[in-house]
């Protein structure tokens, strides 16, 4: 862009009210009727859900473009990408036909000790994916392991089993399929500090599991996901989660969501045009929960009783006017609770 164009491109910013729209991402793992339902989208849902992209009139972007413009530019129509975890087999043989009719892109996240096992694509399958125009492949680590540092675990031993997950798993896509993109999921959503300045150091964008749209608030390693699993997908809610916005809370000044006290507090501060009584907050399993205000215009949320599960969430949402809403989703993560 020329010295001129930029000045230009700038005035043009400057004189328009910037609104700032956001990338909603969904995220999938089987897309079938005969898989474990918590992990499983029916096909007349998953194609209900592809009618409403279409009649709300999003576009189905690429999810690193989308990502990239959703953190730095300003638009003015809520964008939506959509993302598979694991590489199982219905991905092949039941969503990706229906993506291609429509046109849309969409990205795979595979955890590549995983591939050509019963139930999982074969390297064969992820070969003519990643061939297609507007299919991506991405890092979902080597083994679907458990990622932040376990309580117990010794720092060097932690770094190397982190290590061998993450770049192994980049190798071995780049080797085998030629794919370099700088995109992580955690496995199972779980991330702490730690892991997050891993990804920083290489570059990567993370996306987690807990809800809500990608903006200008969000942390590029700490990027928020919608599930589309039955359970969650269900039409009759899809529409508020399609034209969210992303909440006006730095997602860097919350916490990275490993519990020191059960239940948690979430604290962040309300900015100055949303109100207390707009804002409506639930936890996992327990339905709305209260809201403190604390001063200076400090927000205070907690459970009332203790969380007996490893993940669970804190969700708040406040009118955004044109009857949207924003967005907050905290996840927290209990070390102290047995793996899955
Ligand atoms: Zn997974």
């Amino acid at each position: 862009m020329s010295a001129r164009n930029t000045a230009f491109a700038f005035l043009t910013l400057a004189l328009s009210p910037l609104v700032h729209a956001d990338l909603v991402v969904l995220q999938y793992h089987h897309v079938s009727d005969a898989t474990p339902p918590s992990t499983s989208t029916s096909e007349s849902l998953f194609e209900a859900q592809l009618e409403m992209l279409g009649d709300l009139e999003l576009e189905v972007v690429h999810l690193l473009e989308g990502t990239r413009k959703a953190l730095e530019e300003g638009a003015t129509r809520n964008s939506v990408a959509l993302t598979f975890d694991d590489a199982y087999e219905s991905v092949y043989t039941t969503a990706a036909p229906l993506l291609a009719a429509r046109d849309y892109p969409f990205t795979i996240f595979v955890n590549t000790d995983a591939v050509g096992r019963p139930g999982y694509m074969t390297w064969d399958q992820l070969e003519e994916l990643a061939s297609r125009e507007g299919v991506t492949l991405a890092n979902h680590s080597t083994d679907h392991g458990h990622l932040a540092r376990k309580p117990d675990e010794p720092k060097d031993q932690w770094q190397q089993r982190i290590e061998h997950s993450l770049d192994g798993a980049q190798r071995e896509l780049e080797q085998r399929l030629g794919v370099d993109t700088p995109l992580f999921a955690y496995p199972y959503g779980e991330f702490d500090a730690a892991l997050e300045d891993h990804l920083s150091d290489r570059g990567w964008y993370g996306y987690s599991q807990h809800s809500g749209p990608i903006g200008e608030y969000s942390a590029p390693t700490r990027l928020p996901r919608f599930p589309m699993a039955n359970a969650y997908g269900r039409l009759d809610r899809l529409k508020d989660k399609l034209l969210s916005r992303a909440f006006p809370v730095d997602a860097g000044d919350l916490p990275d969501g490993v519990i020191t006290d059960n239940p948690p507090v979430l604290e962040f501060a309300l900015p100055e045009d949303l109100s207390t009584s707009g804002l409506t907050c639930f936890a996992s399993g327990m339905g709305r929960i209260d809201i403190e205000s604390v001063g200076d215009g400090m927000i205070r949320v907690q459970a009332p009783a203790a969380f007996n599960s490893r993940r669970f969430r804190y969700n708040c949402t406040h009118p955004a006017g044109d009857g949207r809403f924003y967005w907050l989703s905290q996840p927290w993560l209990d070390l102290g609770q047995p793996e899955d």
